[in-house]
């Protein structure tokens, strides 16, 4: 377990995905996806500040989705989640940023739309739990391992931005 956390630190280090390298894993639920809100969200986070490194429109396979939910597989709704989010597609994106797995978690709200405030993806869009249109990342360490099993390295771009000293001081 030790060794399991560490390795996961010292990958973060290794890979410099920390400071205005840090990367996030966000997903347009199919939900978000039907309702035709993907513009809005990369919009939202383009406009914030952050830059896209990773853009993709794919089904995400049940396999897929266990792994990815799998902290919550002993949760009631866990086979509704899966099915749901199976049910069609998604869009997944890795966006980069200074604090953007804290910040990106801001911009999507809480879990409960009922929950969230006016102005989040969440409180702008969405009513229910089940139906809350957008997954975020809630640690640099999930943001690590979400990455890596929805994208391959290859899927990722470096790229300079030219808006990077009108946003970073
Ligand atoms: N979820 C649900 N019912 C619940 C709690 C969560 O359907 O009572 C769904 C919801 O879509 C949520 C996802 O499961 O986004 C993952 O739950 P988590 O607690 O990780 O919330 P999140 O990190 O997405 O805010
Ligand atoms: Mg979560």
């Amino acid at each position: 377990m030790i060794c399991t956390i560490l390795s996961i630190f010292a990958s973060i280090f290794q890979s410099g995905w920390t400071g205005v390298n840090e990367r996030t894993f966000i997903a347009v639920k199919p939900d978000g996806v039907q309702r035709k809100l993907v513009g809005e969200i990369v919009r939202r986070f383009e406009r914030k500040g952050f830059k896209l490194v990773g853009l993709k429109l794919m089904q995400a396979s049940e396999d897929l989705l266990r792994t990815h939910y799998s902290d919550l597989r002993s949760r009631p709704f866990f086979g509704k989640l899966v099915h749901f989010m199976n049910s069609g597609p998604v869009v997944a994106m890795v966006w980069q940023g200074q604090d953007v797995v804290k910040t990106a978690r801001k911009m999507l709200g809480e879990t409960n739309p009922a929950d969230s405030l006016p102005g989040t993806i969440r409180g702008d869009y969405g009513v229910e739990m089940s139906r809350n249109v957008i997954h975020g990342s809630d640690s640099l360490e999930s943001a690590q391992k979400e990455i890596s099993l929805w994208f391959h390295p290859h899927e990722l771009q470096n790229w300079e931005s030219s808006s990077n000293s009108w946003i970073y001081n």
